[in-house]
């Protein structure tokens, strides 16, 4: 089965919308346009950036997904953002259980479980992400730990619907850190994560889109993306420059 590259850059709380104004169209002019170039491409943006940023890729197929949603409709929930607030928008998908969110925010496997079926009944593609802490990979619960998140935050997702949800495996010791995971590791992580989809529907298995996250450069890009099951990146700190994020999603 062959699966399109994605890369997404996820510019966490970078990006006014000044900087958003002054990003995108020299993004646009560093990327191939789609023929020349495999990869679908995402930006991930801070909800005040988003208009900005959708005015300003419109007519292309670069995607615009925003950093996090409610699993609510509309409520008490101060401060918080629904599906159909980012859906009215135009926004494409969302980024859901970011490790910056479990740690900081409270974000649970539990609330995931809710916000996964909620994100796709609104037309919008859910980035999921998954990963172990330093502790967890050195006493071996990486395996238990990514089985967990897996298997709870798609415990209510249809099996026909598995293959609409994007994975990130991002190991938290490689977020933000400079230190990137191997290769075989990103592989041997990212083939267990589609082994545990593959419990559920093997065609979704073949089907789903698992990217590796975690200090993403262009000088390591090339080869994270060359191993079979890694099926694109999302990145942090070398989204925020254009120059840098061409050259990756140019790697994939
Ligand atoms: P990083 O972040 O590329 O800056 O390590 C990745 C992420 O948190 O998605």
């Amino acid at each position: 089965m062959q699966r399109k590259p994605y890369v997404a850059g996820n510019w966490k709380m970078w990006g006014t919308r000044a900087q958003t104004r002054a990003y995108c169209p020299r993004l646009l002019e560093l990327l191939p346009p789609p023929p020349q170039r495999r990869a679908d491409v995402a930006l991930c943006v801070p909800f005040t950036a988003l208009d900005v940023c959708l005015e300003a890729v419109r007519g292309g197929d670069v995607r615009v997904l925003a950093q996090n949603m409610h699993q609510a409709p509309e409520g008490a929930h101060t401060g918080e953002i629904s599906a159909p607030m980012l859906t009215e928008l135009g926004v494409h998908g969302v980024v859901l259980g970011h490790s910056e969110r479990r740690r900081d925010h409270c974000e649970t496997d539990r609330a995931l479980r809710e916000k996964l079926p909620v994100a796709l009944a609104a037309g919008l593609e859910p980035i999921l992400c998954v990963g172990e802490t330093e502790e967890e990979r050195e006493q071996g619960e990486t395996e238990r730990r990514l089985r967990q998140q897996v298997w709870e935050a798609l415990e209510d997702v249809a099996d026909e619907r598995l293959a609409d949800v994007v994975i990130a495996y991002e190991p938290v010791w490689a977020i933000g850190t400079g230190r990137t995971a191997t290769p075989e590791q990103a592989q041997e992580a990212i083939a267990f994560i589609r082994a545990l989809v593959a419990d559920r529907s093997r065609e979704a298995a073949a089907r789903v889109r698992i990217l590796y996250g975690g200090s993403v450069k262009p000088e390591n890009a090339a080869e994270i993306l060359a191993q079979p099951d890694v099926d694109g990146a999302l990145v942090g700190g070398a989204s925020l420059d254009p120059e840098s994020f061409a050259q990756i999603v140019a790697a994939a």
